[in-house]
């Protein structure tokens, strides 16, 4: 052998070595979509050796793969002679391999990202497609596990620690964004304001956590009692407020005439104690009339104090003035 040959088949060799051992997935297709090139980490991962895939159907191979969405990808490939890429966050991975990371919680399967390059012979022809698979489990875990923070971040910055209810600031916006809603003109919507009776009495007998015992078994029956699209929060101490959408104020009377008397009957067990309690409710339906959403909680918690000073232990619906009325007069 010359000296040059010799230096060629020595790079050949170390091309090969590199191609076995690099840290990435290389697989050639030819135009069929039988294997024709399949590396160590493929070999690794899929515990199939290349003898036992070589030019068989990557699809016959590989079942499980999602073939439709990997055409739509790699026929551009070949028509087009352009280069494609595919990312975990559009589609989790090509091949389904085991994540063996210690981390294994997050994610069981390996997360990757993909190029797909035209491969063409010596007249300019593609005649086949590199596949390279590249593992990027460790990025898509960080980024994951980072918005699941995020959510949960979200998620107590809306909540009372109490209750577990929406807090004040964030059912305010859910007000707000009613409101609006409202005002474009959709289905009528009713706000629900209520307040326990003399509760400053329930403190001065059982003691500030006594009193926190009482707000928290209120909230349960409240949380009990919401539909799917009722918006309720903790307005301020022992004061809740619920949104009632697509609600009429005579149906939100029906709803608050059932929480009062659920409230009325119920019993709170704190300690060696047990004590009841009552709570005084106030509705406001929308109108047309209201300059905005506190204005609405105004209106709200008027009722509210009418029914406070009417005995309390009981509802009133907020009387909207009436325009016709007025001109008369
Ligand atoms: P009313 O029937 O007119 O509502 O009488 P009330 O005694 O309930 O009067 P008010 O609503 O003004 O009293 C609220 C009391 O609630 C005052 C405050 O000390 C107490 N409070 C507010 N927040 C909390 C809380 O988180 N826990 C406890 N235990 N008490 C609270
Ligand atoms: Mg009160
Ligand atoms: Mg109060």
């Amino acid at each position: 052998m010359t000296e040059k040959a010799t230096v060629e088949v020595s790079e050949i060799h170390w091309l090969m070595d590199m191609f076995q051992s690099v840290d990435v997935g290389l697989v050639v297709l030819d135009r069929e979509y039988k294997i024709q090139v399949w590396n160590g980490f493929m070999e690794n991962h899929s515990g199939l050796s290349p003898y036992e895939v070589r030019d068989k159907s990557l699809f016959e191979a590989f079942p499980n793969l999602d073939k439709e969405w990997l055409l739509q990808k790699t026929d551009p490939v070949f028509v087009l002679k352009n280069r494609a890429f595919t990312i975990w966050e559009q589609h989790a991975h090509i091949f389904k391999f085991k994540n063996y990371r210690p981390i294994t919680s997050v994610a069981p399967f390996m997360y990757q990202n993909a190029t797909f390059i035209p491969l063409t012979n010596t007249t300019g022809d593609v005649t086949h497609l590199c596949i390279i698979i590249y593992d990027v489990t460790d990025v898509a875990i960080s980024k994951i596990e980072l918005q699941e923070v995020n959510k949960e971040l979200q998620r107590l910055s809306r909540t009372d620690r109490l209750t577990n209810l929406n807090n004040r600031g964030y059912w305010e916006e859910c007000l707000q964004r009613e409101f609006l809603r409202q005002r474009r003109g959709h289905s009528v919507s009713s706000l629900l304001i209520f307040d326990i009776d003399h509760f400053k009495k329930v403190n001065d007998t059982y003691g500030h956590a006594g009193g926190d015992e009482a707000i928290l078994h209120l909230a349960k029956i409240l949380k009990k009692s919401l539909r799917e699209t009722d918006i309720g929060g903790r307005y301020g101490g022992e004061e809740y407020a619920v949104i009632l959408t697509g609600t009429q104020a005579k149906d939100a009377y029906v709803f608050a005439e059932r929480l009062r008397i659920m409230v009325e009957k119920s019993i709170v067990s704190y300690n060696e104690f047990e004590f009841q309690f009552t709570i005084s409710l106030g509705i406001a339906e929308y109108t047309d009339e209201l300059n905005s959403h506190q204005n609405w909680i105004e209106v709200a918690d008027s009722a509210l104090y009418k029914a406070k000073v009417g005995g309390r232990n009981r509802v009133e619906i907020y009387a909207h003035p009436d325009k016709s009325e007025a001109k008369e007069d």
